[in-house]
């Protein structure tokens, strides 16, 4: 397994948001964490970027233990976040946005080069001069995907990548993510869009209340009524 969770706590002031969440993800699979609001998915994800510290339980990528380990020395280690309300450099140029993403990379191997970004989401490449606040939101979130590749991930960490986007945009996100699993990139992804994360993902976690409800293929989660019907919506 590349990532490793072990019953994880995290609270905020007191107020429980995990309560022991196991789950791993091995090199080369996209796994998605479903679930409604407020189940914990996101602090699942700041724990493991280093943004929000658990109270207790291991995160494991491969033998490190990134608990306690500082978020900007997470990232160095190539486990990079394309955060909730995607967080672009707004005064920035689209090119200059995806060079600070090069940052992480700190000696590692690239995965993406600009070319390879270009390549997933064209509209980046025109738009490359333009300041990053001026994109519209689909494209102020593929410019965060985008930035993070920048980062060579040999983790990728996505909080909701198609939240607030038209669906014509959230078709062209999911189309990327599944190039991304082809490619063999290695990817955890929150979503409150089940049935098209279910879609694009191999294995899923259903969380509720800081729990995991129900994990399995994901596929086999798809086809589950009572999953789609009790946890997830419609979609
Ligand atoms: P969403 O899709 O709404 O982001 P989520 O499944 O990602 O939901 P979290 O955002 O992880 O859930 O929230 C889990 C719980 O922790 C919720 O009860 C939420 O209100 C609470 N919470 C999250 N962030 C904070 C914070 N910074 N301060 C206090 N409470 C928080």
């Amino acid at each position: 397994m590349l990532l490793t969770v072990t019953d994880l706590h995290a609270s905020y002031s007191g107020i429980r948001a995990l309560a022991g969440v196991s789950l791993n993800v091995a090199e080369g699979e996209m796994v998605a964490l479903i679930g409604p609001n407020g189940a914990g998915k996101s602090t699942l994800l700041n724990c493991i970027s280093g943004i929000v510290q658990p109270s207790a339980g291991q995160i494991r990528v491969e033998e490190a233990e990134l608990v306690r380990r500082p978020a900007w020395a997470i990232a160095r280690m190539g486990i990079l976040q394309s955060p909730e309300g995607r967080q672009v450099l707004p005064n920035m140029s689209v090119l200059e946005n995806l060079q600070v993403g090069a940052n992480a990379l700190h000696g590692r191997r690239p995965t993406h080069d600009l070319d390879a970004v270009f390549r997933l989401f064209p509209i980046l490449q025109e738009r490359q001069e333009q300041l990053a606040g001026s994109l519209s939101g689909g494209q102020q979130q593929m410019l965060a995907i985008g930035r993070a590749l920048m980062g060579g991930p040999r983790l990728l960490l996505l909080d909701e990548p198609s939240l607030g986007l038209a669906p014509v945009i959230v078709q062209q996100v999911f189309e990327a993510l599944a190039q991304l699993r082809r490619d063999g990139m290695t990817i955890l992804l929150v979503e409150q869009n089940a049935r098209k994360a279910l879609q694009v993902s191999d294995r899923a976690y259903v969380i509720e209340h800081g729990h995991v409800v129900t994990e399995g293929p994901s596929r086999e989660l798809a086809q589950d009524n009572s999953v789609m019907a009790h946890y997830l919506g419609t979609g």
